[in-house]
């Protein structure tokens, strides 16, 4: 296990964050602070026993944020207020990963019974909020969750302002790109605020996924060529915009998921409500046979 000062790093299984794993971070103060659940969960079983968790800071609502919050009963759960209701309900969830914007109440029906119970547990044990930008001070670490929106509208980063260290959460910096997908994602939302990460005081970045530590000359090298890929993106589509390709084929072809995981499922959903965040920045529209639900996320 990894640690700087009095943040312990804990990573996803086999020492990889990848998803459906993230980065957990855990302040070893009085109080014993978990940020976010989606690390291994025997190395957080395992972090209990030894030092305690009595309070869980979920940046997001995300499964690979939020999915072992169930493992800790005891503990108090707390996630960032735009967030709260969201994460009250499945439906709330559905809608705001696309799934009634793409499927209509069918889709969701079905999306519904495919969905982990460990982390439908998991949300309905959220209690409450914490606070945007308030200093918490957890036995002498001081800690704001700065609203970092795009990702989500209300994903929050951890900043440790006496440390100098923030953590990203999905500022990934992974080689996918950017996340925006959800209908609660946006594009500009979401460049502004990896810009303002960059920003801050600070000279350490831990991102929730792959790579891990960042010192602040990387993670805005890193950042630079990450949020290049929306533009990648955005001429993908616009090309084959221009050859006059449906809606259906345009998000067929793969722009941000491999062609061959596109048959059906929920990267198929995010490929569609991606893409269409594309469209609606670059102003073009394309042939679509049914767009009934899209006014009613
Ligand atoms: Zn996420």
């Amino acid at each position: 296990m990894d640690r700087i000062g009095p943040i312990k790093i804990i990573e996803g299984p086999n020492n990889s964050s990848k998803v459906p794993f993230s980065r957990s971070l855990y302040i070893d103060c009085t109080e014993k602070v978990l940020i976010d659940s989606g690390a291994d969960p025997e190395s957080l079983l395992k972090l209990n026993k030894e030092f305690g968790i009595e309070l869980i800071m979920n940046t997001h609502y995300h499964p690979d944020h939020t999915t072992h919050n169930y493992l800790f009963p005891e503990a108090t759960k707390l996630i960032n207020p735009i967030e709260y209701e969201t994460a009250q309900s499945i439906d709330g969830v559905a809608r705001a990963n696309g799934v009634y914007q793409e499927w209509g109440p069918r889709g969701v029906e079905v999306w519904k019974k495919n969905l982990p119970a460990r982390w439908v547990k998991s949300l309905g044990l959220l209690s409450g909020t914490y606070d945007y930008d308030k200093e918490y001070n957890f036995g002498g670490v001081k800690v704001q969750f700065l609203h970092s929106p795009g990702h989500t509208s209300g994903l929050s980063c951890p900043y440790f302002p006496e440390l100098g260290v923030v953590f990203a959460g999905d500022y990934d910096m992974t080689s996918f790109g950017p996340w925006y997908n959800g209908t609660d994602g946006d594009i500009d939302d979401f460049i502004r605020s990896g810009k303002r990460l960059l920003e801050l005081d600070a000279d350490t970045y831990i991102t929730g996924h792959q790579k891990g530590v960042f010192t602040k000359k990387d993670f805005a090298k890193a950042m630079e060529v990450y949020l290049a890929i929306i533009d990648k993106r955005d001429e993908k589509v616009e090309h084959y915009v221009r050859q006059g390709l449906t809606f259906d084929e345009l998000t067929s072809i793969g722009i941000f998921y491999p062609k061959r995981t596109l048959e059906n499922g929920i990267l198929k959903t995010w490929e569609r409500t991606g893409i269409r965040k594309h469209l609606d920045r670059l102003g073009l529209t394309v042939p679509e046979a049914d767009r009934v639900y899209l006014n009613t996320k």
